[in-house]
This record gives C-alpha cells, sequence and structure tokens, in this order.
C-alpha cells in the first residue's frame, strides 16, 4: 500500500501524483513547470498523507484482527469548484 497525493499546478495545468514515502526532504515541486509549493505546506501535507496511510492501516488491523469488524478503506479528494 501506498499514499498517493495527486497535486493540481495552476500554474502549468498539470496534474503529478506525490507519494508520501518520496526522498527529499519534504519538498515538491511540479515536474512540468518546476513551480514549488511553499516549504511548511508540504511539509504539512506530508503530515496529512502519514495520517491517512496511519488510518487506513488501523482499519485493515482492526479487521483482522479475527472480531468481525468490517473492511474499510479511505481516500480523501476535495469537491467543488476552485
Ligand atoms: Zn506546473
Amino acid at each position: 500500500m501506498a499514499t498517493v497525493a495527486k497535486i493540481r499546478c495552476f500554474s502549468c495545468k498539470n496534474s503529478f501524483e506525490h507519494y508520501c514515502n518520496t526522498p527529499g526532504g519534504g519538498g515538491i515541486a511540479c515536474p512540468f513547470c518546476y513551480a514549488v509549493l511553499p516549504s511548511n505546506i508540504a511539509q504539512q501535507m506530508r503530515y496529512s498523507m502519514i495520517i491517512h496511510a496511519e488510518d487506513n492501516r488501523s482499519l485493515r488491523e482492526y479487521s483482522g484482527n479475527g472480531t468481525g469488524t468490517p473492511l474499510f478503506q479511505f481516500d480523501l479528494l476535495e469537491v467543488g469548484k476552485k
């Protein structure tokens, strides 16, 4: 399992994926136009992705511990118009 963020770059109108375990000290830049996310926000995103991954892992553990707990996994999407 891997946690991935789909990032929309409004500078060049492309989208790209960023994996939680991508090395590089937490910096995130658009691979198309090299626009850089503010480092503090990139770090917050990394924390969010880690928490998301941990929650899904916990859900798998609850389901797999023999209690009959149903398995759920969740993804996060922002909806609405920018
Ligand atoms: Zn871009």
